[in-house]
């Protein structure tokens, strides 16, 4: 009985576009309304895109006699007894007895005495739930209830059936009954996608796809729903990305470096070393990028010791055969102190002038700064985000460094933008994201991967071994060994999930602890992010001038911090970190000549636990560890707050859905390609659902 809403144009349209209100459905009071709406339910449109979290498949049932307690099932039979019993004064037990050919099962509701009137002795029913076992009875509590049609014997039977999640005054089947009752009106959808690329992609018709993701034909017909549907998610934010990207190849006016002048050539031939070769096909891509008039936006990722810095050295250079400015951002004081001492020489050496601007700056050097910058006699400055703090003033500012990405948010790289017209952007991340995070994340990013380490250095040479707590004393004797070789040691103690605060004194305690009953003869110093920037530089310093024997620290070390005599790690409660985590902090030791020796103290409580020491104990490789630690920890974990830059994922799963993604990926280049606005009318539609899709990002997107 299809009926047409017969009302005006305007709830035509709204119907059309999924925006009218629940409670145009017949279905829908106003109870039902506010129940809906607490499931962030309001328009038909909504109901629609309500996916099941699961399906009962009533095309698999089971014998009631054979049905194994403990086990999740399907039964099918008729309704034999209704019992309501009140065993105490406020409770209410009800029993639905069904009997099969084979046996008999009991579903048991408590406290809803009303379920006794929703059936009837005879008639034939589904219940899907645990199977328990009481009073020598099989039970399902709470069964997933559908009544059966008496006729539909057989075939009907072989039946998927959708969970929607329900809620208060809401029941699961009364939200199945109003998405179908929201996809019967909806009627006709349009698909936004071209069908061009859908037949390319053999996907299924939007329409079909949301039909069948709630009320699929076989679970084969459920996945193919998904996977349209999971298209469409990773599409808009592909498209989104790529628009960006395009964005700022096409329509802003970059800067076209100089790249093959002196100051580049005398760095080159200034360093201690000879590049690898991945590090100069990432030079080259980086100089290629600067060369252009259009402005850069490159990603060089690298595992941590895989040489990243002087890549970027490169770039600063060729800022200076160009007579403009760049500026290297890094995310803490420490870092970017290190960066000056580091690139600081061979910048000199290069005849390049620089300067090094932090919140610890005193202040009659930082007005030097800020004059040098404003007058462009400074041409490198390195920093925190002093360097984008508003009174900072840049002569003519071409590049911009911004070093470990994930620890700066948008805003900071759009302020960084801001103090150059539109400055080329080398990005750099120490974290080895697994690709399909790469794409999803800085899909707007040209791409550059250092896979490889220089000969013997960084993690390839350390050895990590797991320590469970009787071992403690043996790994204390490996910290004295080493400091008695006139090496040094981390002792890492973080509370991971704790505040800051907890955490500094966690390692404050820890401090005292190893000074005063583990290592009464060593020099033991303590590094927290709570400790003033000046306590910290100090700490620093003296760790790096070799005046502190061992440093306890939290996860501020974990970023970017190079000693090369620290080549032992003792890391506390390693198994409540992340393995990407646990990977960056021991690319803290090793990276001298000496090898490392990184000891975890574990004590694993779960498989989990278990397989990610496991993991971390017998690779070295990044990339695999952020593959595993996305398999085992959930991508909501592993991308953390970042995941609320990457909206409307519900179905998508950037571990599963690889293939997707990549399609999803080059479609959207395709499309943007030969349509760049999207104005094609055969694109609108896709457009107009991307934006509704990504809301407030698609505005951040398009407007670059
Ligand atoms: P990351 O990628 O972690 O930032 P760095 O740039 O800090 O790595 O480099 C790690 C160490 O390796 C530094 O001490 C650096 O001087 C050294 N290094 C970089 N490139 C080479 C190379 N081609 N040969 C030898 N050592 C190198
Ligand atoms: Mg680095």
């Amino acid at each position: 009985m299809p009926d047409t809403p017969h009302a005006g144009s305007a709830r035509a349209k709204a119907l059309a576009s999924g925006d009218l209100p629940v409670n145009a459905l017949p279905l829908v009071d106003s109870k039902r309304g506010r129940a809906l709406a607490n499931l962030g339910v309001t328009t038909v449109g909504d109901l629609v895109r309500h996916y099941p979290f699961r399906y009962l498949d009533l095309s698999t049932v089971a014998d009631m006699r054979t049905v194994r307690p403990g086990t999740e099932a399907t039964v099918v039979g008729r309704v034999h007894d209704i019992k309501v019993k009140h065993p105490r004064p406020r409770l209410s037990i009800t029993e639905v007895a069904l009997v099969d050919g084979t046996g008999a099962l009991i579903g048991v509701w408590f406290n809803q005495p009303y379920m006794a009137s929703r059936f009837r002795v005879g008639e034939r029913v589904a219940f899907a739930g645990q199977v328990t076992f009481e009073y020598g009875l099989k039970q399902m509590r709470n069964p997933f209830v559908e009544r059966l049609d008496e006729e539909a014997d057989g075939p009907d039977i072989a039946r998927i059936l959708p969970v929607h999640s329900a809620t208060e005054g809401l029941s699961t089947n009364w939200t199945r009954r109003l998405v179908s009752e929201a996809l019967r009106m909806a009627g006709d959808i349009p698909d936004p996608l071209p069908s061009r690329i859908r037949l390319l992609r053999r996907l299924y018709p939007l329409g079909s796809a949301l039909r069948s993701i709630h009320f699929p034909e076989t679970s084969a017909d459920a996945d193919a729903a998904r996977r349209r549907l999971a298209y469409d998610e990773l599409l808009a934010v592909q498209l989104a990305m790529a628009l960006r990207r395009q964005q700022h190849v096409r329509d802003l006016p970059g800067y076209a470096h100089s790249t093959g002048g002196p100051a580049v050539s005398r760095l080159a031939q200034a360093l201690p070393f000879t590049l690898t070769s991945e590090q100069s096909a990432a030079v080259t891509a980086v100089l290629g990028d600067m060369a252009s008039p259009h402005p850069m936006n490159r990603l060089l990722l690298g595992d941590v010791g895989t040489g990243k810095t002087v890549v970027a050295a490169h770039a600063l250079a060729a800022c200076a055969d160009s007579g403009t400015q760049a500026a290297m951002m890094a995310p803490t004081e420490v870092l970017a102190t290190q960066y000056a001492r580091a690139v600081g020489p061979l910048l000199d050496a290069a005849g390049v002038s620089w300067a090094l601007l932090t919140g610890s700056t005193a202040p009659a050097q930082r007005r030097t700064v800020l004059g040098g910058l404003a007058d462009g006699s400074i041409t490198v400055a390195f920093g925190t985000h002093a360097l984008i703090q508003p009174n900072v003033v840049y002569k003519h500012l071409t590049l911009a460094v911004v070093d470990e990405q994930h620890r700066f948010g948008v805003q900071q790289r759009l302020a960084l933008r801001s103090k150059g017209g539109s400055p080329d952007l080398l990005v750099m991340t120490a974290t080895p994201i697994p690709r399909s995070l790469a794409l999803t994340l800085y899909g707007d990013l040209d791409t550059t991967y250092l896979r490889s380490r220089p000969k013997g250095r960084g993690v390839d040479h350390i050895v990590t071994r797991l320590v469970p707590m009787s071992g403690r004393a043996d790994a204390y004797q490996a910290v004295r060994d080493a400091v008695a070789a006139g090496q040094q040691a981390y002792v890492v103690c973080a509370l991971v999930d704790e505040s800051d605060a907890l955490q500094a004194k966690a390692a404050t305690t820890e401090a005292r602890r190893l000074q005063r009953q583990v290592f009464p003869d060593l020099r033991v110093g303590l590094l927290t992010g709570q400790m003033p920037a000046a306590a910290k530089a100090e700490a620093m310093e003296r760790f790096r001038a070799g005046d502190t024997d061992v440093l306890v620290a939290t996860t501020v070390i974990e970023v970017g911090v190079d000693v090369p005599r620290a080549t032992v790690m003792i890391v506390e409660d390693a198994d409540r970190f992340g393995l990407s985590q646990l990977h960056q902090l021991r690319g803290r030791v090793g990276r001298g000549d000496e090898p490392g020796l990184v000891m975890l103290f574990a004590d694993p409580k779960t498989d989990d636990g278990r397989a990610r020491m496991d993991a971390i104990a017998s690779t070295n490789d990044g990339f695999e560890l952020a593959e595993l630690d996305l398999r085992l920890r959930g991508e909501g974990e592993v991308l953390g707050d970042r995941q609320s830059g990457v909206p409307g994922l519900r179905l998508a799963s950037l571990v599963n859905d690889m293939d997707l993604l990549e399609m999803a990926r080059e479609d959207a280049h395709a499309i943007l390609e030969s349509d760049p606005a999207l104005t094609d009318p055969r694109h609108v539609p896709l457009r107009e659902d991307t934006e509704k899709r990504l809301g407030a990002v698609w505005e951040w997107v398009s407007s670059g």
